[in-house]
């Protein structure tokens, strides 16, 4: 299964949820990159710059990664998050997913106005130590700067600042929203309203993958 969407339009925590009911693995390549850059490794080093400006990350770091992460996966159910971004990540993907005898049986679509993606962004921060998420205004942390769930530290990613998150806009719509064409093209694109709130969105991602 694949999420797509703007940032900010739900991918992740759309697909935590579903992994976490139906028993998948959650690959979310934004997650693979920010550990890699915690642990300052050479693949890290180098994404860390493409990231801080809301660049996407060049496509032969993504496919070496993606390509052996699929392959020690092969007999599980996956939900890509935030893989493809490019068309050449699809065609390389098809490809991969070909020599494994495996198929893509549904791409959702997270459809959501910029305006709402800003503010989602800007007002967003993550639990350090479990990833959990918050939001000022929909979803604030009972302390201020403190995890609900496990008492870890709260931090705003580094892209999701203003100037960033514009960047990160236009990088989708440039490169990233082709996709959905590359997709309508082989019949399984499914489009889902990412307006509501979680619970909302989720039926209506649940009414297109069950
Ligand atoms: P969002 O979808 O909100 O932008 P992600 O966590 O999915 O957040 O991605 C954060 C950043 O990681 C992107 O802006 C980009 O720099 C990099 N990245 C993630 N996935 C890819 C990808 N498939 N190709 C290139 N860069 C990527
Ligand atoms: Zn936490």
């Amino acid at each position: 299964l694949l999420i797509m969407g703007p940032p900010g339009a739900g991918k992740g925590t759309q697909a935590k949820i579903l992994a976490e009911k139906y028993n998948l693995i959650h690959l979310s390549t934004g997650d693979i990159l920010r550990r890699e850059i915690k642990k300052k490794t050479a693949i890290g080093l180098e994404a860390q710059s493409y990231m801080n400006r809301g660049n996407l990350v060049p496509d032969n770091v993504l496919l070496s990664i993606m390509d052996s992460t699929l392959i020690s996966l092969k007999d599980s159910g996956i939900i890509l998050d935030g893989f493809p971004r490019t068309i050449i990540q699809a065609e390389k993907l098809s490809e991969t997913l070909n020599e494994m005898s495996l198929v893509i049986d549904t791409v959702v679509d997270l459809v959501v106005d910029a305006d709402e993606v800003i503010n989602r962004l800007a007002g967003r921060s993550t639990c350090q130590d479990c990833g959990g998420m918050f939001h000022v205004q929909s979803c604030p942390p009972k302390v201020e700067g403190v995890c609900d769930n496990c008492g870890g530290n709260l931090a705003q990613r580094q892209d999701d600042n203003s100037e960033t998150i514009l960047k990160r806009l236009d990088v989708y719509q440039e490169s990233t929203a082709p996709l959905k064409q590359f997709y309508k093209g082989q019949g399984n694109l499914k489009t889902v309203t990412a307006r509501g709130s979680v619970e909302e969105i989720f039926s209506r991602v649940l009414e297109m993958v069950k």
